[in-house]
C-alpha cells in the first residue's frame, strides 16, 4: 500500500487520516517488520490493527547463495498463496553497469578482472554492515516470475512467464535486502538496478508504482535506479511521460548491431525493430549529464566480431542520442548453445567502440558461480 492507500484504510476504520502517513513512516523509513513494533501508534489500534488481521507483508529471503566475489544471490518467496520465489542480487561493489551514466564515477570499475570458476556456497548467516563498506553496493531485482520475452540467450526466458509480480512484491525485495545489510538510506550508497527476472516493461503499472513507493516512501533516488528493457515500444512511451522526480534511468537491451542478428537473438525485435525502440527512447527528458545505456551482450562468434563493433558505433552515433555502451560477456546456462566470447575479442570489440568515439564499459560478471550473473536468474532451487 502507498501512503494515499493506508491513508484510506485508516480512514475506513474510523481513525484520522494522518495515522496513515504514521503507518508509511514506520513501514518504509523505519521499516518496522510487525504491527505491534510500530510505537507511534496508540497500543489500541495496534491490537485493532492485529485482532482484524493486518500484517506487515515482508518478504522472506528464504535461500541464500554466496559467491566467492561477495554477490549474495536470493530466493525470495512472497506471501501469496503459490508460494512462488523470485530471485534478488546483492553486488557489494556492484558490476561497473552504472559506469559513466552521469552520475557516478565508474572509472574503478570500467575493466574486468579476470574470472575466478569456483562452486557457490550455501549460506544462511545475514552478512553484517562491515561488508558494505564505503562503496557502492548494487542490488538487482526482479518485476516479473519468469519472463514471456524469449530471447535466445537468456537463461529466464526458459521459465516463460508464470505470473506479474505486485508492486509490493518488487519493492519488498529491495527492502528484504536493505535490512539484510542493514544499509541505512540517505546514508549509504545503494544503486538499484530492474534487471533481475522478467520484464519491467510488460508489468508497467506495478512496476512504476514500485518505483514511486522505493522514492517516496523508502527515500531512494531514481537517479540511482536503472530499468532495463528489451525494447517493449509502449513501455517506453509510458515512460517518457514520467516526471524526472520518480523516474529511473533507461537502459535498452539492444545486443545486436543490426536487425537481422537482433530478429535472430532477441525474436521480439521484429515486433518493434531497433529503429522503433530508438524513436521511442528520443521521447526520454534526459536529466543533464545522464545517459541512456545501450547493454550489448557478446555472444561469441555471434555478435563479438570487430565488424559488429564497427557496425554499432554508427548505429549510436546515429541515434544522436547522448549515450553509453554497456558490453556484458555472456554467461553461459544449461540448455543454451551459445558460446562465450573470447577475452581478446573482447577487448577488440572494446577498442573498436571506444576508438569510434562512443563511451564503453564492461560489464564485471558478478556471481557467475552461484547463476547470479545477467541473464542466469532461474529458480534453481525451491525455497
Ligand atoms: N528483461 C530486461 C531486464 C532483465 S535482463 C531486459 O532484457 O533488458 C538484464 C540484462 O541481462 C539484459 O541486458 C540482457 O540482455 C542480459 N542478459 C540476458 N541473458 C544474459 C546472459 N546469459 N549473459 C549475459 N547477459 C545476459
Ligand atoms: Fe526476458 Fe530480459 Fe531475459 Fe529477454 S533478456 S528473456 S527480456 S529477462
Amino acid at each position: 500500500m502507498n501512503a494515499e492507500e493506508l491513508r484510506e484504510c485508516m480512514v475506513g476504520m474510523g481513525e484520522p487520516g494522518w495515522r496513515g502517513r504514521q503507518l508509511a513512516e514506520a513501514l518504509y523509513r523505519q521499516r518496522i517488520v510487525d504491527v505491534e513494533g510500530i510505537t507511534t501508534l496508540p497500543k489500541a489500534l495496534r491490537q485493532k490493527l492485529a485482532k482484524e488481521g493486518w500484517q506487515v507483508g515482508r518478504p522472506r529471503i528464504a535461500q541464500v547463495f554466496t559467491s566467492v566475489d561477495g554477490t549474495e544471490r536470493y530466493l525470495v518467496q512472497g506471501q501469496t498463496p503459490d508460494g512462488l520465489t523470485v530471485e534478488a542480487v546483492w553486488m557489494p561493489e556492484g558490476d561497473g553497469g552504472e559506469a559513466g551514466d552521469g552520475f557516478e564515477d565508474g572509472s574503478k570499475y570500467a575493466e574486468a578482472g579476470p574470472l575466478r570458476q569456483t562452486q557457490g556456497r550455501l549460506s544462511a548467516a545475514p552478512a553484517t554492515r562491515a561488508s558494505l563498506g564505503r562503496d557502492r553496493a548494487t542490488i538487482c531485482i526482479s518485476s516479473q516470475m519468469g519472463c514471456a520475452v524469449n530471447c535466445q540467450f537468456c537463461l529466464t526466458a526458459k521459465l516463460g512467464l508464470q505470473r506479474n509480480l505486485t508492486a509490493g512484491e518488487i519493492a519488498g525485495q529491495v527492502v528484504a535486502v536493505l535490512d539484510r545489510h542493514g544499509v541505512e538510506v540517505g546514508k549509504d550508497r545503494v544503486n538499484l538496478v530492474f534487471m533481475g527476472m522478467g520484464e519491467p516493461f510488460l508489468n508497467y503499472d506495478n512496476f512504476m508504482a514500485a518505483v514511486r513507493l522505493l522514492v517516496e516512501e523508502v527515500g531512494l533516488s531514481p537517479q540511482r535506479m536503472t530499468v532495463s528493457t528489451s525494447g517493449i515500444v509502449p513501455g517506453i512511451e509510458r515512460f517518457a511521460e514520467e516526471p524526472p522526480e520518480v523516474r529511473p534511468k533507461l537502459a535498452i537491451s539492444l545486443n545486436a548491431p543490426n536487425d537481422a542478428i537482433r530478429s535472430e537473438v532477441m525474436p521480439i525485435n521484429r515486433k518493434w525493430p531497433i529503429e522503433s525502440v530508438v524513436d521511442a527512447v528520443r521521447a526520454v527528458r534526459l536529466r543533464s549529464r545522464e545517459r541512456i545505456t545501450f547493454e550489448y551482450v557478446l555472444l561469441g562468434g555471434v555478435t563479438d566480431q570487430p565488424e559488429h563493433a564497427a557496425e554499432l558505433a554508427r548505429l549510436v552515433r546515429r541515434t544522436g542520442l547522448s549515450a553509453k555502451v554497456n558490453l556484458i560477456a555472456w554467461n553461459p546456462g544449461p540448455g543454451i548453445a551459445y558460446t562465450t566470447p573470447r577475452s581478446e575479442a573482447v577487448e577488440t570489440f572494446r577498442r573498436t567502440l571506444a576508438a569510434e568515439g562512443v563511451p564503453v564499459y564492461l560489464r564485471r560478471p558478478r556471481g557467475r558461480d552461484i547463476y547470479a550473473a545477467c541473464g542466469q536468474l532461474k529458480r534453481t532451487v525451491e525455497g
